[in-house]
């Protein structure tokens, strides 16, 4: 498969004063045109190390792509680092000359000498055409290789990206491979335990296998790599099955699935409300504070704990959910009670009080006793 390289240029991306969203999309675009991208490099305005990082690039990747450096002013070395890269000289492009004064022309403005700097290219360059800014780009084909040079405003990048970069790309490179990934989400499971069940699995090389861990949940991804998206749909299938006969009880959803969503859902199909009663110890603690603005889920604030005798109105086709919430010597306990006019059911979690997403933990572990309670699965640790 054909690999790729990324080098964005410009000191400011060092000094931590501009955050590198161009490699964050160019990632994704090459990810879906199928190219494999291995290294991603941040790199200051300095030519001669601009120039060796393009070499030590090309010599590992077929496509190299830089973003900026190709202003008018004396600071911008793109252009300079990918001539001394290629040991060539610049040439002066009279129709980009043109071109660029044009630009200046149509807002109601000359060009300075320095903008005449951006009409010199390598002399074994192609210009390519900007329509929304004066920075011609502009692209080196050389040896099967390809760099391409971007301009560093996203806005501008991306047009040209999406314009001019992809039918480049598409013929310099056969690149009929796609990547498709697919999201299983769990819930109420540890990342140790996941791991264990589909350790076989992730060794795969394609598809691909990962896990990542958010509080309380765990999302398994399968990524493949085929020649059509069907025939990559067929793929991630046949992993997927594995994955949900392995890990059944622990799935709340795919791809875009929250845990609140399932859990409203679930209500919404059997016809009941849920009601969740929170006794809450710990004072700076506030949980569901921004979503429970729908008709079958609700959260109520309770100012002593909850407990099972108490008879807290009970609505006809009403679920009761209640959690206390207590903490100790760093450790917070999580007691969870669930009450219907046919089952009570009980279980307690315990968390360390330092954790820095224990909000979202202790939400999400909730939502998971009550996704469990309407879709009837024990919990399975
Ligand atoms: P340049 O093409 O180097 O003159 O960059 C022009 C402007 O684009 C910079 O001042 C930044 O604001 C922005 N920029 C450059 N590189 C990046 C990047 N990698 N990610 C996001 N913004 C960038
Ligand atoms: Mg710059």
């Amino acid at each position: 498969m054909t690999q790729a390289e990324i080098i964005t240029i410009g000191t400011e991306l060092l000094l931590g004063e501009t955050l590198d969203t161009n490699t964050r999309y160019l990632a994704q675009q090459l990810r879906h045109l199928g190219v494999d991208l291995f290294r991603a490099t941040s790199i200051g305005d300095n030519p001669l190390r601009i120039a060796e990082m393009i070499r030590e690039s090309l010599s590992r990747a077929e496509i190299v792509i830089t973003t900026g450096g190709l202003g008018p002013t004396i600071d911008d070395p793109t252009r300079n680092a990918a001539a001394i890269a290629f040991n060539v000289e610049m040439d002066f492009h009279a129709d980009l000359w043109k071109e660029i004064y044009r630009k200046f022309q149509v807002r109601g403005a000359i060009p300075s000498d320095n903008n005449q700097k951006q009409a010199f290219l390598p002399a074994n360059a192609v210009a390519i055409h900007n329509p929304v800014g004066t920075a011609p780009a502009f692209y080196i084909a050389e040896q099967k290789k390809l760099l391409v040079c971007l301009p560093g405003v996203p806005a501008e990048m991306k047009t040209i990206f999406q314009h001019e970069v992809i039918p480049l790309l598409r013929g310099h490179f056969e690149l009929h491979q796609l990547i498709k990934t697919h999201v299983i989400r769990t819930s109420g499971i540890g990342e140790s335990v996941v791991d264990a069940q589909i350790a076989d699995l992730e060794t795969s090389s394609n598809p691909t296998v990962g896990l990542s861990a958010h509080p309380g949940c765990v999302d398994i991804r399968i990524t493949a790599k085929a020649n059509s998206s069907q025939e990559a749909d067929r793929m991630i299938d046949v992993v997927e099955q594995k994955v949900i006969s392995l890990l059944q009880p622990h799935i709340y959803g795919f791809d875009q699935d929250t845990l609140l969503e399932k859990v409203i859902e679930l209500a919404a199909n059997r016809g009941v409300t849920v009601t969740l009663f929170v006794f809450c110890a710990i004072n700076e603690l506030i949980l569901f504070s921004n979503h429970t603005n729908n008709n079958v889920f609700e959260v109520k604030k309770l100012d002593r704990p909850y407990t099972p005798q108490q008879d807290l109105n009970l609505e006809r086709r009403a679920l009761l959910f209640a959690v206390n919430i207590y903490c100790q010597d760093d450790i917070a306990t999580l007691d969870m009670f669930f009450t219907s006019p046919q089952k009570h059911a009980e279980k307690k979690k315990l968390f360390n009080n330092a954790l820095p997403q224990l909000q979202k933990w202790m939400e999400n572990t909730c939502l998971d006793f009550i996704r469990r309670q309407l879709s009837e699965v024990e919990n399975g640790e």
